[in-house]
């Protein structure tokens, strides 16, 4: 569902702003994690297999994501947090634990080589056979997933904006655009220089993969200024934007994900960022479901 959103600011800037729902779209696995998902659910069941495994913190969309998966195509699942157990769980681990993710928890050091081979062999001798799917579901099948985000959206559009983790939804966009088109990318993490290397890392293996595509048109921007302190912090400058937001536009927003990039954005909008004219589209990746779940 296409939005359109407008203020004085909007209008005399002369600028046409829509959101893109994904919130609304796909239930519980929800936003953008469907589209990164999508094809690796495919892939999975191609290969017979039958464990997803996969990665993330405690509050991560990706494991709440992964669990709904596992429960509505029945996959077993196995979440590996990053640090120890809380109890109670939060509304994130809750939620995979009704779906039947199995939770295994390990300490940060083990976190930090979770993709080293041996590492990779005990999770293979404690659980069998899985599919594995890395932290934030940020693999070339996640791009293709998000790639075809750009066809669900029928108005004409110069940029598109979207809040970025990993930046695997970012890369899909990118993948995806026209000629006039551009992608602007707002890191909800602090001192995210590492987005531009591993935005590129992808873009590496794509061609490799599609060694005829021709990735001339990688037109994208990353900002790194909008993360109000890191992952899942905020201030109450962002507070305040985002009850206003809410109130204007009747939308629900976060301080994870969402409210960063609309906050992002506006200050954009406001420092001339846009060219008079410009259409742009901002897409709500969700992230609001599991606030409410
Ligand atoms: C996971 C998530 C993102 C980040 O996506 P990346 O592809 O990792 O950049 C953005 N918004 C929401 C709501 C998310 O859950």
């Amino acid at each position: 569902m296409l939005q359109e959103i407008s203020n004085l600011l909007i209008k005399s800037k002369q600028l046409n702003v829509w959101v893109y729902r994904l919130d609304l779209k796909h239930g519980q696995v929800g936003g953008n994690k469907y589209f990164k998902l999508k094809y690796n659910i495919e892939e999975a069941k191609k290969r017979n297999k039958t464990k997803l495994l996969t990665f993330g913190g405690a509050f991560s969309n990706h494991i709440f994501a992964m669990a709904s998966v596992g429960k509505l195509y029945d996959f077993e699942t196995i979440g590996v947090i990053r640090g120890e157990e809380t109890l109670p769980l939060n509304h994130v681990l809750q939620h995979a634990k009704n779906c039947g993710m199995h939770l295994e928890y390990v300490n940060r050091t083990q976190y930090r080589d979770k993709y080293n081979l041996r590492f990779t062999q005990e999770l293979k001798e404690k659980f069998g056979d899985f599919y594995l799917i890395p932290e934030g579901g940020s693999n070339q099948l996640a791009l293709k997933g998000c790639a075809e985000i750009r066809n669900e959206i029928n108005v004409e559009w110069d940029f598109i904006c979207t809040p970025c983790g990993t930046g695997g939804t970012l890369t899909g966009l990118t993948l995806s655009l026209e000629e006039h088109q551009k992608v602007l990318g707002f890191a909800v993490l602090k001192g995210a220089n590492f987005l531009n290397d591993d935005v590129n890392s992808l873009f590496v293996e794509y061609q490799k993969n599609n060694p005829n595509s021709k990735l001339e048109n990688l037109n994208f921007e990353i900002f790194l200024d909008y993360h109000f302190g890191g992952y899942a912090k905020k201030k109450p400058e962002l507070e305040k934007f985002i009850q206003t937001f809410q109130n204007d536009y009747q939308i629900l927003i976060e301080w994870v994900y969402s409210g960063k990039m609309f906050y992002g954005l506006f200050d954009l909008i406001e420092n001339d960022y846009f060219p008079v004219g410009s259409k742009i589209v901002a897409l709500h990746t969700g992230g609001v479901y599991s606030f409410s779940s």
